[in-house]
């Protein structure tokens, strides 16, 4: 009985670390020797992420960006940092407070005062600012994040129901590179895995993740579209079904990928009207 329990377990940890791989062959994410810079939050993805692309043998280094969120930001960076100390992986780390000058909870309220945003949305545009500035200075070809199955299918259908369609092309296991180089190539190499299974794959492992959710999180449309998708009967299917369709009409439009980036004139990062949307909620802040 006992013996059975860990033949399973032993069986499911294999079969998710082969998905995994499998997935980096066939959506071609990493060729050769390209250094990755893992996006890691501290959660179960982003350090599943890691380990497994350090376990494959990937030139990797971890990026953690310090959105000093009290209580939170500190107990996932010491985590992260005693998992690269074991792992033998690099960790490079951008301190929300020196670079804007203000913790992510101090930016949101500032904003909010004239604009009418999320946390996850504010949040959301700072992180992918500094991950794409500093993955790029520190000499990363490409970007790799925690991204999962369910990710992406919630993603898709937010996109569609906020008629954001252009955000759509954005979606997809990798991106190309822009012909400017403005974007960083990102990575998902976690996008055939499950939630429920890199649940399970970290918590087999024994890593040690941060429990709390964090604080600022406050998506109420994004756990309504959660919600809706987990209520019809064979989720699972339909998920993989939903994000695979989609894959097929990417693969017809790839052109429209990048339309209209531009340099933002304040700090040289991708924008789409010439002021990027990190600067424009930086803006109020340094106003204060
Ligand atoms: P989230 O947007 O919180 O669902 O996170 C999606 C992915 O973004 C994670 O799997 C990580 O790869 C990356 N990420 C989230 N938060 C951070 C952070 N503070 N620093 C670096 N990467 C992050
Ligand atoms: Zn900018």
């Amino acid at each position: 009985m006992v013996l059975d329990i860990i033949i399973n377990m032993n069986a499911f940890i294999l079969d998710f670390e082969k998905k995994v791989k499998d997935s980096i062959k066939k959506y071609d994410l990493i060729i050769g020797n390209e250094r990755i810079a893992v996006a890691i939050s501290g959660g179960k993805d982003s350090t599943s992420l890691l380990y497994l692309l350090k376990k494959f043998g990937c030139n990797v280094f971890a990026l953690f960006i310090d959105l000093k969120i009290k209580g939170n930001s500190d107990e996932n960076l010491k985590r992260i940092t005693a998992f690269c100390k074991k792992n033998c992986i690099e960790l490079r780390i951008v301190d929300l407070k020196k670079e804007a000058g203000h913790s992510l909870l101090e930016i949101c309220r500032t904003y909010q005062k004239e604009h009418d945003s999320t946390n996850c949305a504010i949040c959301g545009a700072i992180k992918r600012h500094y991950l794409n500035k500093f993955a790029k200075k520190w000499g990363a070809d490409k970007l790799a994040t925690g991204h999962n199955l369910d990710d992406e299918a919630e993603n898709l259908l937010l996109n569609i129901f906020s008629n954001n369609y252009d955000l759509c092309f954005g979606l997809g296991p990798g991106s190309v590179k822009d012909d400017v180089g403005l974007f960083i190539p990102r990575i998902k190499p976690l996008y055939d895995c499950l939630n429920s299974e890199t649940e399970k794959y970290s918590r087999l492992m024994g890593f040690d993740i941060y429990p709390e959710i964090c604080p600022l999180r406050a998506d109420a449309f994004r756990k309504d579209v959660r919600h809706m998708i987990s209520k019809i009967k064979n989720n699972d299917f339909l998920k993989r079904k939903l994000v695979n369709n989609f894959l097929d009409i990417l693969k017809k439009m790839p052109a429209k990928k990048f339309l209209g980036a531009v340099k933002c004139f304040e700090c040289s990062e991708p924008s789409r009207k010439g002021l990027c949307k990190a600067c424009e909620i930086l803006k109020f802040s340094k106003k204060r």
